[in-house]
């Protein structure tokens, strides 16, 4: 199992990262992004400091995959910011898409989709097929999300991504203990977004080392 969106101290979770990646080791998950909240003023420290954990992990049991989320950043600056978090040795980078819950800017989503630094689309919103194309070009998922709120798009996301072969993924976004998801409800949120069985199964067991070229 995996879960590539996860916050921590580190930005406005509750849990220590160590603290997130024994968690998760219980729940069987054997993949786990950390990916704190980041825009220009601290990403480089968010990379820096996920990579001190490493070896905690690893003695749990956990792949660590030490990210960031670019998070309300203006849709112009987000592919060099992507670029500088692979730099300062990002595993992975999420966006923080355009949800109907927040005054995300406008063009966020496509500039996630055109960059070819960014691996996922978090709670993407409306997205539209011309974005979800671009995306699918250059390997950047999209997100189902377990998320109350940014869940509200998940039917219309999972419909745009099969149509533009895009990547789907299925995260907790989590932010407290309570958020972390069992295997039933990972599986419960791709079939709540309309995906079919075999869909649901292909998504929640993803080969996530293929998926990043790792
Ligand atoms: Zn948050
Ligand atoms: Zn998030």
């Amino acid at each position: 199992m995996y879960d590539l969106h996860t916050h921590t101290i580190l930005s406005d979770g509750e849990m220590l990262p160590t603290e997130l990646i024994r968690r998760m080791a219980v729940l069987g998950y054997t993949t786990v992004a950390i990916t704190d909240h980041s825009d220009t003023s601290n990403t480089g420290e968010i990379v820096a400091s996920l990579a001190k954990i490493r070896e905690s992990a690893k003695i749990f049991g956990v792949r660590l995959l030490c990210g960031v989320e670019i998070t309300h950043v203006p849709p112009s600056q987000i592919a060099d910011l992507a670029k500088y978090a692979k730099e300062q040795g990002a595993d992975i980078v999420v966006v923080h898409g355009e949800t109907t819950v927040e005054p995300v800017a406008p063009g966020t989503n496509l500039a996630a989709c055109g960059c070819r630094h960014v691996n996922v689309l978090a709670h993407p919103g409306l997205i539209t097929i011309e974005e979800a194309r671009l995306a699918a070009k250059n390997g950047v998922a999209l997100e189902l999300t377990s998320r109350g709120g940014h869940n509200r798009t998940n039917g219309l996301v999972a419909q745009i991504a099969r149509e533009a072969k895009c990547q789907i993924v299925v995260d907790s976004d989590a932010h407290a203990p309570h958020d972390l998801l069992s295997e039933r409800a990972k599986y419960i949120v791709a079939k709540g977004a309309g995906l079919t069985d075999a869909q649901c199964k292909e998504v929640i067991s993803l080969n996530i080392d293929q998926f990043l070229g790792l």
